[in-house]
């Protein structure tokens, strides 16, 4: 049977579809936003996460390593992730919860049998489960298991979705989506390509693929402070939305920096130190402006 890695399921998510949710996010993403606040989505396969802040120096790690990877010099714990074998080792040996493996093989079957714990919630509420990642429609295959099982447990099914992907990965499980939740970042391929690796030509196809095939689609904008909170880049928000009659609602995403301290415990490096958040006012003033030049609905998230 086909098999996925997933960093996180999360329960009872109110903002990604009607209703309660479970969200399963899936690892691996092609795109490397500069902004990004969720590192453990990037790499496809699992990896060792550590949590400076829980570890008291206590070095059961370092006594069970078989790679030396756990390293105290005047009791300050460094660790080498380069040398690490993901063995599982140091994670049951730590007394503190500080490590933990990020990312788990799963089952279609596994996820499902977790998320369908929830019926109740999905069923008083209108809610269902919500792929998402990392960029769930790298793993194709096992995304699809996921949505055809839960579409025939009467469940509702997103997928939030960067639009970076195989056209046909899209053409595939679009059968079993109600919605997608669709990232729209900048108009311009060239700055897109700056900022997030790769242009954005790909994902603007997709989203007329989705038009075409008339699903539904929130389309989702983050708001970075210093690289999109202009009025050019509000007014292609509206005139994307006016252009397709697919696009349901607008739902304004204000950047925040919570997640960047993860990029440390999992031995990466942020591509940028982006600190400065989207404040309310500037988001609220983004919605309006956009209000100004579309029927859509614009929502702040
Ligand atoms: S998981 Fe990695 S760091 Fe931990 S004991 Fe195994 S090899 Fe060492
Ligand atoms: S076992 Fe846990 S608490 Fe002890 S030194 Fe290692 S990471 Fe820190």
């Amino acid at each position: 049977m086909t098999e996925g890695v997933v960093f996180d399921i999360q329960h009872f998510c109110v903002d990604d579809g009607p209703g309660i949710r479970t969200t399963v996010f899936l690892k691996g993403c092609q795109l490397r936003c500069a902004w990004c606040h969720n590192p453990e989505g990037l790499l496809p396969q699992p990896q060792l996460f550590y949590a400076a802040s829980s570890c008291t120096s206590c070095q059961a790690c370092a006594s069970v390593c078989p790679g030396g990877c756990h390293q105290f010099v005047d009791g300050h714990h460094t660790v080498d992730f380069s040398s690490c074998t993901l063995c599982g080792a140091c994670v049951d040996a730590c007394p503190n919860e500080a490590l933990r493996v990020s990312g788990r093989r799963m089952t279609p079957q596994d996820v499902l049998v977790e998320v369908l714990r929830d019926m109740t919630f999905f069923e008083t509420s209108g809610g269902g489960v919500t792929l998402s990642g990392g960029e769930p429609l790298l793993q194709v295959d096992f995304a699809c298991a996921i949505a055809r099982g839960a579409k025939e447990k009467g469940l509702h099914v997103s997928v939030e979705t960067s639009g970076h992907c195989a056209e046909e990965a899209l053409r595939r499980i679009s059968k079993y989506v109600d919605l997608f939740l669709f990232d729209f970042k900048l108009a311009s391929s060239e700055r897109h390509k700056q900022l997030t690796g790769v242009g954005n030509e790909k994902i603007l196809n997709n989203l007329a693929l989705l038009n075409s095939l008339g699903k539904p689609v929130i389309l989702r904008c983050p708001i970075i402070p210093g690289c999109n909170d202009h009025e050019e880049h509000y007014l292609s928000i509206a005139s994307l939305a006016n252009q397709t009659p697919c696009i349901r609602e607008i739902h304004l995403e204000p950047y925040h920096p919570f997640g960047i301290g993860k990029y440390a415990s999992l031995g990466m490096k942020a591509r940028y130190d982006w600190r400065e958040i989207a404040t309310s006012q500037c988001v609220k003033e983004a919605a309006e402006f956009i209000r100004s030049h579309t029927n859509t609905e614009v929502q702040i998230t």
